[in-house]
């Protein structure tokens, strides 16, 4: 446990930043962005905005739109009509709009029309439990990181280190965090109580937006504390047991580590 402790401790003074790669928002949006404040809505009732060939534009959306290594989310929009209209992809559109994709000749609904978005919640959760497991990674590999990747099956950084990583201890130090099943939470901090504590911003190489007004942070208490837009589990012990998979060199300072969920028992 001491090698926990120590990382805890670690984390405390040097709370890290993932943030260019699970992104930043700011909080006026043109779309209404339900699942920054509860990642578990796996569906809503919408307006819709605006309806083209690029996708449909709804007033608020249950959808994240792929950003900071995250994809965007699957699903359907559910029409009064009782038709369905699958969505492929969710992205970030001109302004903060978010555009769900659909297929290019499928019969789109109209302006004003109301509908049910539903996204396919067991790959979005397996997301979420695999985007809080990186940031648990970057708990225990502490690091800069120039890269990120998350997918329901296999999820990866890239760490700007030079040192052998040694798997074994790593993976048993992610799953104890993972074990302890602490609780993340997301607050909000404006621009001015994020210049004053410029400690919170570990500079690998992109700092938070200023100028949105506030940013989105996400903390485990003790554990980690970091801006972050993405969506994640409630408590740790979601993740479930992880195992790593391959170490990659991808240059004399910087090496990938990819998790995958253990599903051996
Ligand atoms: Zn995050």
């Amino acid at each position: 446990m001491s090698s926990i402790a120590g990382h805890t401790l670690q984390s405390l003074m040097r709370v890290t930043l993932l943030s260019s790669f699970f992104g930043l928002h700011s909080s006026e949006n043109m779309t209404e962005t339900l699942y920054r404040d509860d990642a578990y809505l796996k569906s809503c009732t919408a307006q819709v905005v605006a309806a083209t060939e690029q996708g449909v534009i709804l007033d608020r959306t249950v959808f994240y739109p792929l950003g900071g290594g995250q994809p965007g989310d699957i699903g359907e929009l559910r029409l009064v009509s009782g038709a369905r209209l699958s969505v492929s992809d969710t992205r970030k559109g001109a302004g903060d709009e978010i555009v769900h994709i659909v297929a290019e000749n499928a019969t789109v609904p109209a302006v004003g029309e109301t509908v049910e978005a539903v996204i396919d919640w067991d790959r979005r959760y397996a997301h979420m439990r695999m985007h809080t497991g990186l940031h648990l990674l970057g708990v225990v590999l502490p690091f800069g990181v120039t890269g990120g990747s998350i997918s329901a099956i296999r999820s990866r950084l890239d760490f700007d280190m030079t040192d052998t990583v040694d798997k074994e201890t790593v993976c048993r130090d992610l799953n104890a965090l993972i074990e302890a099943d602490h609780p993340v939470l997301t607050q909000w901090i404006t621009d001015a109580e994020l210049a004053a504590q410029p400690e919170l911003i570990r500079t690998m190489s992109v700092k938070p937006p200023q100028g949105a007004g506030r940013v989105r942070l996400l903390n485990i208490p003790g554990v980690d504390l970091q801006p972050c837009g993405g969506t994640h589990v409630a408590h740790t012990g979601e993740i479930g047991p992880l195992r790593l998979g391959k170490v990659e060199k991808k240059g004399a300072r910087n090496r990938r580590v990819n998790i995958l969920f253990d599903q051996s028992d």
